[in-house]
């Protein structure tokens, strides 16, 4: 099985690229991320306050995570409830990437992720996962932008999904958040050493996909 790892902060825009070139290639996408949302669903409706997160840990077991494929499109499912739509709030990402920084939330997770990689063609998006998850990935890409592009997107996103948002808390959210994901103890984002890092700053979606597609034929020799 091939295997395509693509890494990078909130707001990269990787869901976007991954899911182009997934659909080029036929590969199975996984986006990690909604699994880290889930846990963080679970958590916030367990109204564990994020800032003693540490309380779900004994509660683990009581969490089951599930994703399923329905005509190519992700769904995550959180003990049987498809939760797909409710964990892409600005409240959830910010109990994700809490819930993210567990090493115990981690190991659990870890099985899951690479069980598809090992029965799919997969190109998976998330933080971890070319120096973690799936280090010898055949391609490793770091995607990223300047933290003020990316909350512009995010910004934009949000408000067109109706969320009630400014850009100031929307900014201010993807540097927490930045933050976090960088400096957690366990898993934290970087690229791997062996990754191609692409910037998306300034740059348009299609300019970046072609980018990023160029690239990674270029690894897959195709
Ligand atoms: O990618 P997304 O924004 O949905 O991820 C939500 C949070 O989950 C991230 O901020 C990060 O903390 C965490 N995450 C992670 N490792 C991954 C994917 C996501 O720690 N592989």
């Amino acid at each position: 099985m091939k295997a395509i790892a693509v890494d990078g902060p909130s707001g990269a825009g990787k869901s976007t690229m991954v899911k182009g070139i997934a659909q080029k290639l036929g590969y199975v996408y996984v986006d990690t991320g909604a699994i880290y949302r889930a846990v963080g669903l679970f958590a916030a409706e367990a109204d564990i306050p994020r800032d003693t997160i540490k309380d779900v840990i004994p509660r683990l077991d009581e969490i089951n995570v599930n994703l399923t494929y329905e005509d190519g499109v992700q769904k995550v499912y959180l003990n049987g409830k498809d939760v797909s739509s409710e964990i892409r709030t600005p409240e959830i990402s910010l109990y994700a990437s809490a819930v993210s920084a567990l090493p115990e939330v981690r190991s659990k997770l870890l099985d899951l992720q690479r069980d598809i990689a090992r029965k799919n063609n997969v190109i998976m998006d998330g933080r971890d996962i070319g120096t973690v998850v799936l280090p010898n990935a055949d391609v490793k890409i770091f995607l990223t932008a300047s933290a003020e592009e990316r909350a512009r997107r995010r910004y934009n996103e949000l408000i067109g999904k109706g969320e009630n948002v400014t850009y100031e808390q929307t900014l201010k959210e993807v540097i927490e958040r930045d933050t976090n994901d960088e400096n957690r103890a366990v898993a934290p984002l970087r690229p791997a050493e062996d990754a191609v890092i692409v910037d998306t700053t300034g740059r348009t979606k299609e300019e970046s996909l072609a980018l990023l597609f160029a690239e990674v034929e270029k690894r897959l020799g195709i």
